[in-house]
């Protein structure tokens, strides 16, 4: 499998309740590397040009909200197959249905307010990562 990089979000929710050490810890156990990192404030618009995809979606203003209402720590991760390993590390985007063990079982507090985002294949990969990053930031 190839060696991949994912953007990964640290939301919110899981910021305001100093999780975020408890959150790299289950990347780097599951062989992610982090490669780059900062804590970042969104303002509403910002989340929104991030999840324009969700703009017809019921929920997107209370998202656009909710990711705008804290600090948030973006991150890019790094590994074989990074991207599905990623997402199962996080876990289903609703806490109930997620896997014993993984991110949002263990920390999610609601469906919306899920503790991490994880890109979810290499092309929203890319324009996800480039949004927040430059090259010269990504130290592999
Ligand atoms: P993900 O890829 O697992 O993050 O899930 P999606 O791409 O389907 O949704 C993006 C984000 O929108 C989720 O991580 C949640 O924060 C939020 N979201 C999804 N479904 C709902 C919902 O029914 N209600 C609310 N409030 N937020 C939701």
């Amino acid at each position: 499998m190839a060696t991949e990089r994912t953007l990964s979000i640290i939301k919110p929710d899981a910021t305001s309740r100093n999780l975020t050490g408890k959150i790299n810890a289950k990347f780097e156990e599951a062989g992610l590397r982090i490669i780059a990192q900062k804590r970042i404030k969104l303002t509403k618009a910002q989340a929104g040009t991030f999840y324009e995809v969700h703009k017809e979606r019921p929920f997107y203003d209370e998202l656009c909200d909710f990711m705008a209402s804290g600090p948030v720590v973006v991150q890019v991760l790094e590994g074989e197959g990074a991207i599905a390993k990623n997402r199962e590390v996080m876990g289903a985007t609703n806490p109930a249905e997620a896997a014993p063990g993984t991110i949002r079982a263990e920390f999610a507090e609601s469906v919306g307010e899920n503790s991490v985002h994880g890109s979810d294949a290499p092309e929203t990969a890319a324009v996800e990562i480039s949004y927040f990053f430059a090259g010269i930031e990504l130290v592999g």
